[in-house]
């Protein structure tokens, strides 16, 4: 079955400048997200969170903190008729060079694993930078690239299937084709 594997910063949350979201305060979403969501969970038998978050791994939070900002966002979207089934994170620093930090795809092979029905090769991955891209080329998803990063979706166009301003761009994309 078809899976939708959605990255959080700057794809469902504002993205921080080189700084991170470490409590429910600085969780600011996107327009939009929460219908996207609603949308998504019509159409994909399961929605996963893939996320680095090596603020962790930096000391400058901890597993509690993202918990809270994770549990906040679960009730968000669920009060607005979406569906997350899991969120994964990597609280390994860049220079562990972790199996289960993107572009590498440990994530996609443990949602897998935890959730046998899913279909790699039948699900999207949807996600803001280059290191997303190559996470869903390597896993053998399609690609969806949400921003406004035009220039990324040029120079890394070989890995990227779709390109869209927003989640809900991509939401209503697939409602309008009726997929
Ligand atoms: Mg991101």
């Amino acid at each position: 079955m078809a899976a939708l594997f959605l990255d959080r910063d700057g794809v469902i949350n504002r993205r921080i400048v080189d700084g991170y979201v470490t409590r429910p305060a600085d969780f600011v979403l996107i327009d939009g997200v929460l219908e996207a969501i609603a949308l998504f969970a019509k159409r994909f038998d399961r929605i996963f969170i893939v996320t680095n978050q090596q603020g962790i791994g930096k000391g400058l939070m901890t597993e509690a903190d993202l918990e809270a900002v994770h549990s906040g966002l679960l009730r968000q979207v669920a009060e607005a008729g979406g569906r997350i089934d899991r969120i994964y994170h990597c609280p390994n620093l860049k220079s562990d060079h972790s199996f289960m930090r993107k572009p590498s795809i440990g994530m996609a092979l443990r949602a897998r694993r935890e959730f046998p029905d899913v279909v790699l090769h039948q699900s999207v991955m949807v996600g803001d930078t280059a290191s997303d891209m190559l996470f869903g080329r390597r896993a053998g998803m399609q690609t969806v690239l949400v921003g406004d990063d035009t220039g990324l979706a040029r120079s890394k166009s070989h890995l990227v299937d779709l390109c869209f301003p927003d989640l809900i761009g991509y939401a209503r994309y697939l409602e309008a084709k009726g997929l």
